[in-house]
Formats: structure tokens, C-alpha cells, sequence
């Protein structure tokens, strides 16, 4: 059998093992370390953001970053409806309810149009919402300008949610620092792992603070083992972080190499039948780090269906995923409101994420074009 073909592996580098050893040598484990504080201030530096939280998951940065937000039970959070479930489930662990809204075709992510309508819905109804979760998916720039007018129009706080979006930016500036609150997931998946984990990026040092107590289990300053309010166990260990700085040298090479994986699907899915990379323009002023190459599926040209794409890849040894199913379709969201729809369903309906993992070589990408090919 060959070799399998991941979605988006892992890709260590050389130096991520130098501050392992260095970690193990000085015996620095945890809880604390140079490796953590290294880290924070080299995400920080990266994303141009003053104050950085490491943390066990992104699934743990969005959850301390809605309670920061003041998020409690019985509240509304907006949150786009086609997004991982990680988006999302926070806003349950915080007792509040998502408002799902549909995004719009030429980003995937949230639509500004339905954004407004659900906002203006929830007021009539006498809900203001609380946050609103700002999705970048697969790494795409959402519709900023119109979007943060909108939160600032009713001084509603955004957290960015920039999981899947490291190394993008919009105008230059890397997104994670167009929200009150940023979030990064640094999971297995990740455009740079640390194996699993998770940051918080803030321009407000109290907020900062505050996410660092929260994280550690909110201890009151006390000399003995003192708590007043409910606390978690989220940070990130000094070894994990270690193994973020040797990645978060390579982010440049990994951006670039990504998107040229994303420019070569583009090229050459051109000649296949109903089959071709989107969403595929930038808007202007944002640069996508293209985490993900996804594909949509034109169902006048091919009778092709992401799932029988995906398992005719699967009969290569190749790993492809649907797009993430819309949270509004859910069971588990089943009685959340949802504006909008109908974008989000087409592009689960047609969409499929293809390998783009920056360890892939010229030749795997030949492979899975091949089997592509073949399937229609
Ligand atoms: C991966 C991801 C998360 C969660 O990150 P974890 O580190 O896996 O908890 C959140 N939101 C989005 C959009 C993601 O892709």
C-alpha cells in the first residue's frame, strides 16, 4: 500500500527539539518556565499584539475569552454557523446561547448583511447580544471592514476567533488583533502545532491578567490556598511551548508554503471537469494564509459529490474531509436561532478540503490530482 496521505499532519522543524532539551536539562517542566514566557512574547511579537496567554487548547482560549467578555448564563453570542464546533461550544460551557448567522460566498464566513439582521432581530426581541465570535475560516479574511463597523455600531465586543487563520492578514496586520480578544489553536492540525494548545492575544492588560488567573485555577493572592471565584486548568506546559517557539520560527516558510499548495490546486483543477479551488480571490487588503485548499464541486458539470470524491481518494490511500457541517444543522444546536442558511448548506453540499499540509511533497500533490482526475 503507499504511504497515506494526511489532511494537514504535523510538520516539526529542526530547533523545536532544542528547547525541549533545554526545558528537560534546566528542569523546566511546569507549571511555568522560559519556554512559556518565550512563547508568549514571540506569538505576541508575531501577531502585534502587547499581552499573550498561552493555553492548553483554542477550545480553552475561546471559553476564558467569553467569560472575560462577561458572557453568563441566559446571554446570546453571535457566531457563525459554518465554522468547527469549537466555535461554539464555549458559548454552552458559559450557560448562553449561540445566535448562528450564514455566511456569505465570496469568504465563507460570516455574512455582514445577516450579521445585521440578526443584531437588529435580538434588539427587537429585547436580547442584546453579548459577543460576537469572528470566524476566519480555512484561514480566509472575513469581511472586516463591514463587520467591525457593525460590533462598533452596537458596542457589541468581538472575539476573533483566528484558530485557523495564523499568519493571515488583513492590510498587513495579522488577524488575532482585530477583536477585544484574539484566539489561536496550535492542535495537531494547525498551520504550527505544539502538539495541542491554544492562545489568548489581548490589547488590554487586564484582561490578560485576568485570563492568566482564570487559567491557574483563580488562586486569590494569598499564602494559602484561597478562591473566591470559579477557576480552570488551561495553561499550556513550558515543554509544549518549547515546542512552539521552534515552530513559530518557521510561520513565514509554512504561509508560503501553504499558499503555494493552494496556487498549485488552483492551476491544475482548472482542467478538471466541475471541480475548482475556492473561495478563490482574496478580498482586497487581505492575504489568506490558505491553511486549507478547499474545493467546490459544480454539480451542472460533474456528477461527482464530495463524498464520492472523498471515498475514491480514500480507495488511494488519500485523506480528504467534508467541509465542517453547519452548526445550525446540528443536533446538538437543534433550538439555537439561525439567520440565513442557505449559503452555508450549498457550500457543505458542494465542498470538500483537500491535503494541504506543508510536509506534502510536489509528487503527493501529483497523487492526489491523479486520483482526482480519475474520479471524474
Ligand atoms: C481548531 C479550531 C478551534 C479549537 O482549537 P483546539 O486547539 O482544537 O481546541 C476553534 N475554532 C476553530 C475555527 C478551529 O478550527
Amino acid at each position: 500500500m503507499v504511504d497515506r496521505i494526511y489532511l494537514s499532519p504535523p510538520h516539526l522543524g529542526r530547533h523545536e527539539l532544542n528547547y525541549l532539551h533545554k526545558a528537560v536539562e534546566d528542569n523546566w517542566v511546569a507549571p511555568a518556565g522560559p519556554n512559556l514566557a518565550g512563547f508568549e512574547a514571540e506569538l505576541a511579537a508575531a501577531v502585534g499584539v502587547p499581552y499573550c496567554v498561552a493555553l492548553s487548547s483554542g477550545t480553552a482560549a475561546l471559553h476564558l475569552g467569553l467569560l472575560l467578555l462577561g458572557v453568563g448564563p441566559g446571554d446570546e453570542v453571535l457566531c457563525p454557523s459554518l465554522t468547527f464546533v469549537a466555535s461554539a461550544n464555549p458559548i454552552l460551557y458559559c450557560g448562553a446561547t449561540p445566535v448562528f448567522v450564514d455566511s456569505e460566498p465570496a469568504t465563507w464566513n460570516i455574512c455582514p448583511e445577516r450579521l445585521r439582521e440578526a443584531i437588529t432581530d435580538r434588539l427587537r426581541l429585547g436580547k442584546k447580544p453579548k459577543a460576537l465570535v469572528l470566524v476566519h475560516l480555512y484561514g480566509m479574511p472575513a469581511r472586516l471592514p463591514e463587520i467591525l463597523a457593525l460590533a462598533a455600531e452596537f458596542d457589541i465586543p468581538v472575539l476573533e476567533d483566528a484558530a485557523e487563520a495564523l499568519g493571515s492578514t488583513w492590510r498587513l496586520q495579522p488577524l488575532g488583533g482585530f477583536g477585544r480578544i484574539g484566539v489561536f489553536s496550535f492542535n495537531g492540525n494547525k498551520i504550527l502545532t505544539t502538539g495541542g494548545g491554544g492562545a489568548l492575544v489581548t490589547y488590554d492588560r487586564t484582561l490578560a491578567e485576568r485570563a492568566l488567573f482564570l487559567a491557574t485555577q483563580a488562586k486569590d493572592p494569598a499564602p494559602h490556598y484561597q478562591h473566591s471565584v470559579l477557576g480552570y486548568n488551561y495553561r499550556l506546559s513550558n515543554l509544549l511551548a518549547g515546542i512552539g517557539r521552534g515552530q513559530l520560527e518557521l510561520l513565514d516558510d509554512r504561509v508560503k508554503r501553504r499558499r503555494e499548495i493552494f496556487s498549485w490546486y488552483q492551476e491544475h483543477l482548472a482542467a478538471l471537469p466541475g471541480l475548482g479551488v475556492a473561495p478563490a480571490a482574496e478580498l482586497p487588503g487581505s492575504r489568506a494564509n490558505r491553511w486549507l485548499t478547499t474545493a467546490l464541486l459544480d454539480p451542472e458539470a460533474t456528477a461527482a459529490t464530495p463524498e464520492s470524491l472523498r471515498q475514491h481518494l480514500e480507495t488511494h490511500n488519500i485523506e480528504s474531509r467534508p467541509l465542517w457541517k453547519p452548526l445550525h444543522l446540528q443536533p446538538l444546536f437543534a433550538d439555537a436561532p439561525m439567520y440565513g442558511g442557505t449559503v452555508s448548506e450549498d457550500l457543505f453540499a458542494r465542498g470538500l478540503c483537500l491535503p494541504s499540509g506543508t510536509v506534502l511533497t510536489d509528487d503527493d500533490l501529483r497523487r492526489v490530482l491523479r486520483a482526482l482526475r480519475e474520479a471524474l
